[in-house]
């Protein structure tokens, strides 16, 4: 038995505030990587959900922060940058010990990724047409109109646990670029980071303005999207319970942003560079335990490629070290739980029932000194049909399927044939061969020659089933605003409004 001593215990973040749920009830949160508790945290209810959205309703009445001029808005995003940059060391290791990432990871990308997302916000925030002129119309009918562009109110901002911090961010900052105020609620395995970035970011900005409720999205969850008084959703997670917000959000005629599975084709083309291309692919789909919505699931390799790519991959796997995140020199770490390392297991073993060939991996991992935590081997399937259940479901673990063709049209065909068009990918030398194949891919992001190329400038989102709506970039800030047409009449002379006899016939407009 292993004593646990100094297990922090994490408030819900109300107006500017913790405060203890309704009920006092609390949740354990677990290292994945040991099994070991790390916090406990507030479980929310009903009633909480109504005092932080009430809270955010509050602050969004304040015309302070809601009418800021984009200049002032523009420190404040820097301000949030600083806040993070200065609580670094602190955030990434929340972050680590609860989502079981890579610590060399979330210090050395996630968190300056989210600092630059706070200033790549503050410099697109200045340039954004928050207001806009249209041409005046000629004589008879001169009018002065202009759209403005309003933020939306109180967003509820529900996230996954595999990138916590990240995927808030992609939130926190279009919200409060444009004027939002916010009721965050972080996946139950991951709420601590997002407790302490809420908290952080209260320091710079009024109380009410982000407020964040833990607890169980059965709970919680569906408090917020059936909440009158919030007025946009913006959701991370499974396309499943995407599906289910996006009808529940129909009640009320919510403004949705969904952002949801993937099962990304990944397509070697025959001029390849695989001194590139292999350890490319095993960065797309290794990275993070295979934990990242986006991640190049399924390898498409030209026939006569095959045997030499499975040889080189399987050869460069073995090179991965699966070890404790806190471990600067781990590359792979965890995955979430002990239910999702179940699930993932299992798609395992359908694996080799439908008759794909496991090549690398596929067993459980034991790491000394993390011997309570949830490991699975980096694992490799070939002959694998694009049909099959693992090339069409999400695993979300560490799982490649190999699938072979031998025609390019082919390979475009299978790349498509799936309910999600989130991410995908291309290994040439040729460029023009690339972009005639980047046209016809259905998805939302797709790499050249690389993988998990994200920019804060640039949008993200899925095709199909992967969404709705598109995060980072100046297209963010359409998702937190709305539009807004403000006309103003420049004719005072009531006979030169000749529209208005359209009602009145049987009134002389010249008198
Ligand atoms: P999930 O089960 O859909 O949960 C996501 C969030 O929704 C959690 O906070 C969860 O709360 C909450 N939730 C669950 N049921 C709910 C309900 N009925 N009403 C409202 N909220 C509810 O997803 P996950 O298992 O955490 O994350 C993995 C999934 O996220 C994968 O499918 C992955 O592809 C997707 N993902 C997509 C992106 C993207 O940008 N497209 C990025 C990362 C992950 P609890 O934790 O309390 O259940
Ligand atoms: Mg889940």
């Amino acid at each position: 038995m292993s004593v646990q001593v100094g297990i922090r215990t994490f408030p819900l973040f109300i107006n500017g505030k913790w405060e203890f749920s309704s009920n006092k009830e609390t949740f354990d949160v677990k290292n994945p990587a040991t099994g070991d508790i790390v916090a406990r945290v507030s479980k929310g209810t009903k009633e909480d959900v109504d005092r932080a959205v009430k809270a955010a309703q509050l602050a969004f009445k304040n015309e302070n922060w809601r009418d800021m001029h984009p200049k002032e808005r523009a420190k404040i995003l820097n301000a949030i940058a600083h806040q993070i940059v200065t609580h670094a060391e602190e955030l990434a290791y929340l972050e680590s010990v609860s989502s079981g990432g890579t610590i060399r990871r979330i210090a050395q990308s996630d968190i300056l990724q989210m600092a630059d997302l706070f200033q790549t916000m503050a410099k697109i925030v200045v340039e954004y047409p928050f207001s806009e002129t249209l041409p005046v119309p000629p004589f008879p009918g001169p009018a002065h109109n202009f759209v403005w562009r309003e933020p939306i109110g109180v967003c509820a901002a529900i996230t996954p646990w595999n990138l916590p911090l990240v995927i808030a961010t992609w939130k926190i900052a279009p919200a409060l670029a444009t004027g939002n105020t916010l009721v965050m609620k972080p996946a139950s395995y991951t709420p601590i980071s997002t407790l302490r970035l809420a908290e952080l970011i209260s320091q710079v900005v009024p109380p009410g303005v982000i407020n964040v409720v833990t607890g169980s999205g059965g709970d919680v969850g569906e408090a917020l999207i059936n909440h009158p008084d919030v007025d946009k959703i913006a959701f991370t997670g499974s396309t499943e319970v995407g599906r289910h917000i996006m009808s529940q959000a129909a009640v009320t005629v919510k403004n949705t942003t969904l952002e949801l599975g993937g099962k990304s084709p990944n397509i070697l083309l025959d001029d390849a560079d695989l001194s590139i291309a292999l350890p490319g692919s095993l960065f797309g789909v290794f990275l993070h335990a295979g934990q990242l919505c986006e991640s190049g699931t399924r390898l498409f390799v030209p026939d006569h490629l095959h045997d030499q790519v499975v040889e080189g991959l399987v050869d460069l796997t073995k090179t991965l070290k699966l070890g404790n995140p806190l471990d600067m020199t781990t590359d792979i770490g965890p995955v979430i739980s002990n239910s999702q390392r179940d699930t993932i297991m299992s798609y395992i073993e359908t694996g080799k029932q439908e008759g794909a060939t496991l090549v690398c991996g596929g067993e459980l991992a034991t790491v000394p000194g993390c011997e309570g935590g949830y490991f699975i081997q980096p694992t490799i399937f070939t002959n694998v049909k694009n049909s099959m259940k693992i090339a069409q479901e999400e695993i979300f673990g560490p799982v490649l399927s190999v699938i072979r063709y031998s025609e390019l049209d082919e390979v475009i065909e299978m790349a498509n044939d799936s309910i999600y068009g989130l991410a995908a990918g291309v290994w040439t030398r040729d460029v023009n061969k690339a972009y005639a194949v980047v046209r016809k891919l259905q998805a939302g992001v797709v790499w050249i020659n690389d993988w998990h190329m994200l920019r804060n400038d640039a949008p993200f989102g899925g095709y199909k089933q992967s969404g709705i709506g598109r995060e980072m970039g100046k297209h963010s800030l359409d998702s937190y605003t709305q539009l807004k047409h403000v006309h103003t009449s420049l004719v005072p002379e009531l006979h030169k409004r000749t529209y208005y006899q359209i009602l009145f016939s049987n009134t002389d407009m010249n008198q």
